[in-house]
């Protein structure tokens, strides 16, 4: 399949998420803006609460009924947002797929495994029984299940974690998607299977040329699957940039504190973690303007007043290394463009002063 496409595989614009709470309609996303194109692969980090789930259940389709949603969620131009029901069924599994945390909350504890494979093929692509158990097969041999024509027949049950979730990308990788949504696919794996599973992950995802939205708190884990992150707080992308650039520089104080708080080889033993100050505020806390205001030690006034506008910083262009025969660039396949963008107004002063 050709990679140039007109419109983004992905587009998100201004997306919006309000929950009904006890507290009334709360704002839970305020308007995250990405694009994504296929063979793309993009992480979303941030600590739990700040939206990371939301924004890939928004993309599914799959909120819950009393949140609202505005803005835009375009796949391929077309609009998800205002789509019924029915026809986002169709989409789902078919077009964008989703690996959730726990394997054993997706898998049905009455079906074997084949079935629970087969279902999307027989029903977006309408084969036979017979046809979608062979095809069930070969998918379990794609992600490398041991033994798997034995454990056609296996209840989840009856395998292991890692088993259990190397059954679900089979799953979520039968329609061949076009998007892999992964959100924390490997925190309920120790730590041999996680990384059998996430290189697994990437493997697919480069075979197949799909776009991957991978969701973790593990700034380990963005560094090697991903070229892109987005780091969020309080329902809103704080900074945007390259993988490789974000490791370099980060400007946003959450990402600095994120860095700074994460586990890392080689300290000394009793070294204390550094954590950022206070707690992320519960939804109904949110400060009007900057979320990370109260935890802040550069906050002025004016953060507090709306949130802060996108500053650019760094605009990079990858220009395609492959160049036609007479030395131009090639033309079927999109060049990347990749931003570093921040949401804090103080971020030349806080590098400076760095
Ligand atoms: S906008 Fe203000 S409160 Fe928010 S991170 Fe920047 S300096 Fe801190």
């Amino acid at each position: 399949m050709s990679t140039h496409h007109a419109s983004p595989l992905l587009s998100v614009r201004n997306l919006r998420v309000a929950l009904q709470t006890s507290h009334g309609q709360l704002e839970a996303l305020r308007g995250v803006d990405f694009e994504m194109q296929r063979g793309e692969t993009l992480g979303l980090i941030g600590e739990s609460g700040c939206g990371k789930s939301l924004t890939a259940l928004a993309i599914m389709g799959l909120l819950p009924d009393h949140a609202s949603v505005s803005g835009s969620i375009a796949l391929h131009g077309t609009e998800l947002t205002q789509m019924s029901e029915d026809t986002l069924c169709t989409l789902r599994g078919a077009r964008m797929a989703m690996i959730f945390q726990e394997p054993m909350t997706a898998l049905n504890p009455l079906h074997p495994i084949w079935k629970q494979i087969a279902e999307p093929l027989q029903l977006h692509q309408g084969m036979d029984l017979v046809s979608a158990k062979a095809r069930a097969l070969e998918l379990l041999d794609r992600v490398q299940l041991p033994r798997a024509r034995e454990r056609l027949n296996n209840y989840p049950h009856q395998l292991s974690g890692g088993q259990r979730q190397r059954v679900m990308i089979s799953m979520a990788l039968a329609c061949q998607p076009d998007i892999l949504i992964a959100d924390e696919p490997t925190t309920a794996l120790d730590v041999t299977v996680q990384k059998e599973v996430l290189a697994l992950i990437r493997q697919l995802v480069a075979e197949d040329g799909m776009g991957l939205l991978l969701i973790s708190h593990n700034l380990g884990l963005m560094h090697d699957q991903v070229e892109r992150v987005m780091v969020m707080y309080g329902g809103a992308v704080v900074e945007s940039a390259s993988t490789k650039d974000l490791f370099e520089r980060r400007l946003h104080p959450y990402t600095q504190g994120l860095f700074a708080a994460r586990p890392q080889l080689g300290l000394k033993r009793g070294t204390r973690l550094q954590t950022i100050a206070g707690n992320v505020p519960e939804i109904f806390n949110w400060p009007k303007g900057c979320a990370f205001a109260d935890r802040c030690a550069y906050v002025k006034d004016s953060c507090k007043e709306g949130l802060p506008p996108i500053e650019l910083v760094q605009q990079i262009v990858h220009v395609n290394e492959s160049k036609d025969k007479d030395g131009g660039e090639e033309t079927d396949k999109p060049r990347h463009l990749a931003e570093h963008w921040v949401r804090c107004p103080e971020w030349q002063k806080l590098e400076a002063a760095a």
